[in-house]
């Protein structure tokens, strides 16, 4: 099987095919022009990962919500586990840029971590 992708880990934007197993083992890249690419295939069709960026309610502050971030990319499978415990939770003001709010979110190693102060 052949999966078509374009690297985005620089403005380049190389467009990149990976032939992988049946198992969905990665067999080659073809097409990246540095490492940083390989690198990115690889992820992207073994275990893909993206940052989480969303807002989480705020009680007492001068707005409702503060914009939130997840500390190192999770993995896209637990995306939606993450939104519903970030929806679920509320912080109280107030909140500082870069405060921790949930520590390992669902186990991902990551942390949500305030992007902006309320
Ligand atoms: S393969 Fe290398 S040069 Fe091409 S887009 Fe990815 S990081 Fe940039």
């Amino acid at each position: 099987m052949t999966r078509d992708l374009i690297c985005v880990s620089c403005p380049l934007g190389c467009s990149m095919s990976v032939e992988l197993s049946d198992s969905g083992e990665v067999l080659s890249v073809k097409g990246n022009t540095c490492k940083r690419g390989e690198q990115y295939a690889i992820s992207e069709c073994t275990n893909p990962v993206r940052m989480l960026t969303t807002t989480m309610k705020v009680n007492g502050g001068s707005l409702n919500v503060v914009p939130v971030k997840t500390s190192v990319p999770i993995p896209k499978g637990k995306m939606f586990e993450c939104m519903e415990v970030i929806n679920n939770e509320v912080v109280d003001a107030p909140v500082a840029m870069g405060d921790v709010l949930i520590c390992n979110i669902c186990d991902t190693g990551a942390d949500i971590v305030a992007t902006n102060k309320v």
